[in-house]
């Protein structure tokens, strides 16, 4: 194809000398591709990226060399045209991590790793009124593997939707396991869902069939969406949202305060809650523009007829200085951590049930 080997002998035997010799070698090669050349008709302008890797006699394979020299040849190509890079034992590590948990997420959902905790929502009289659904990956080798390792790995490879869709299942099976009892019907479960899975043409079926099939009310359920998914195609964000909102699903706008959107846009967009951010929850009761914030978003909230939840509430002072702001519903560490449908199950046979119908 279009790519070549350059073999470098006679090099220094001191490794920086060694390593200059072979980045001015690339610079002269790069100087040399870029140089116009006249075909009948047209001047051409070639470019090329390069992959330097360096080596001693016997301390690897060839197969090796030339696959530490081609993942040096793509982050030069990441950085732009007419670029090289030496090669980044680091980098390659990181790479070859991905591309195991990659592989291992593949099976995960056969294999019986992935599971549901669950984090409880409470409003200002400490009743639960549902919980945040919170996937977990237990691997029998790499252990614990935390959301924030494994999701960006599932977005990028698509695994995202097989996974997504079981999640969804899974908490839609729960939601009318809960309908059977009177102490746990009105629960409502929060699910997050991710670009990939939101942007797929099927989502609105993906959800419309998880509810069908479990017969889940649709009205406990609600979807967590973040601010920079949602900005990224408003139009057919506001499609789905709207033919989900049709059946009664409900939207919460996660990690609020974080992203860039402004009235206007938050307006169009057919959401029920917004998530204050723990970002802005942490040092509430000390700086006082952390509690500016939150007042605004909370005003704003109420402007816009929405419910204000505040997640990442740790201590009591946190939970007060919230109250003081009259945020009423709060998610967080001082409340339960995210648990396993036992366990959250037993505490939540300790606390009173909400009553019905509220005066607010
Ligand atoms: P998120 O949706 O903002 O979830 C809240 C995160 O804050 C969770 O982290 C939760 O364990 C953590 N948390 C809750 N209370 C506290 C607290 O008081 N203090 C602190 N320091 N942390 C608290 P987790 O479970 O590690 O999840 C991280 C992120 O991974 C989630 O952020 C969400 O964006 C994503 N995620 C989790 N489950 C799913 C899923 O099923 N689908 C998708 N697409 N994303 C998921
Ligand atoms: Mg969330
Ligand atoms: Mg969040």
């Amino acid at each position: 194809g279009d790519e070549f080997v350059v073999l470098m002998d006679h090099l220094s035997n001191a490794e920086g000398e060694a390593q200059a010799q072979a980045e001015a070698l690339a610079r002269q090669l790069l100087l040399t591709a870029a140089k116009p050349c006249a075909l009948p008709g047209q001047m051409h302008h070639g470019s090329a990226s390069i992959g330097i890797c360096l080596f001693r006699r016997g301390n690897a394979s060839i197969h090796e060399l030339l696959k530490r020299a081609d993942t040096a040849m793509y982050q030069a190509k990441n950085a732009g045209r007419n670029n090289y890079r030496l090669f980044d034992p680091a980098l390659q590590a990181a790479l070859e991590n991905r591309a195991a948990l990659e592989a291992a997420l593949r099976d995960a959902i056969l294999a019986g790793q992935l599971a549901l905790h669950f984090q409880a929502q409470v409003n200002q009289a400490g009743q639960v009124l549902g919980a945040e659904v919170l996937l977990r990956w237990q691997h029998p080798l790499h252990g614990n593997v935390t959301p924030a390792q494994f999701i960006p790995i599932a977005e990028t490879s698509g695994l995202i939707l097989p996974i997504g869709e079981w999640v969804l299942q899974q908490a839609c099976a729960q939601l009318s396991a809960w309908a059977e009892h009177p102490r746990t019907q009105h629960l409502e479960l929060a699910v997050n869902v991710s670009a990939r899975q939101f942007r797929h043409p099927d989502f609105v079926r993906q959800v419309c069939d998880a509810l069908a099939r479990s017969g889940a009310s649709p009205t406990h359920l609600v979807l967590e969406l973040t601010e920079s998914l949602v900005l990224d195609d408003v139009a057919d964000t506001v499609a789905k949202m709207q033919a989900l909102r049709h059946h009664g699903v409900r939207f919460a706008l996660d990690d609020f305060g974080t992203g860039y959107s402004s009235l206007a846009q938050l307006k169009r967009l057919p959401l029920h809650q917004l998530k204050i951010d723990r970002s802005f929850v942490q040092d509430i009761d000390s700086e006082p523009g952390d509690a500016a914030i939150v007042q605004t978003i909370i005003g704003m909230a109420r402007n816009l007829g929405l419910s204000v939840i505040a997640e990442g509430v740790e201590t009591p002072a946190q939970r007060d200085a919230l109250q003081r702001l009259d945020c009423s519903i709060f998610q967080g560490f001082l409340f339960d951590r995210p648990q396993p449908i036992a366990a959250f199950e037993a505490c939540l046979a300790q606390i009173p049930a909400p009553v019905p119908l509220s005066t607010t």
